[in-house]
């Protein structure tokens, strides 16, 4: 069975929120978000780099916590036509 990858994006101009200046697109890398019920499910992050500092910074949906695989109280599960991916 394949597995399915979800895509996050973002149209916000994004800012590092340690230094405050503008943020420019470096790369992608895959997530793993563990569920409750053990489900796993893979989303591919962008990654940022800050054009002042060079530091590197991900873009994380609301549904991740930073350095955490398990799911945040307000996680979405994907959907498309009103049915679970
Ligand atoms: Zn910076």
């Amino acid at each position: 069975m394949r597995k399915k990858i979800f895509l996050v994006e973002s149209r916000a101009s994004s800012i590092f929120p340690v230094c405050g200046n503008p943020l420019k697109y470096r790369d992608s890398c895959l997530r793993t978000l563990k569920k409750e019920g053990g489900e796993h499910l893979r989303y591919l992050i962008n990654r940022l780099k800050c054009t002042h500092c060079q530091m590197l910074h991900r873009e994380l949906p609301d549904c991740m916590v930073p350095y955490k695989h398990h799911c945040s109280m307000n996680c979405v599960v994907p959907t498309r036509n009103g049915l679970k991916l």
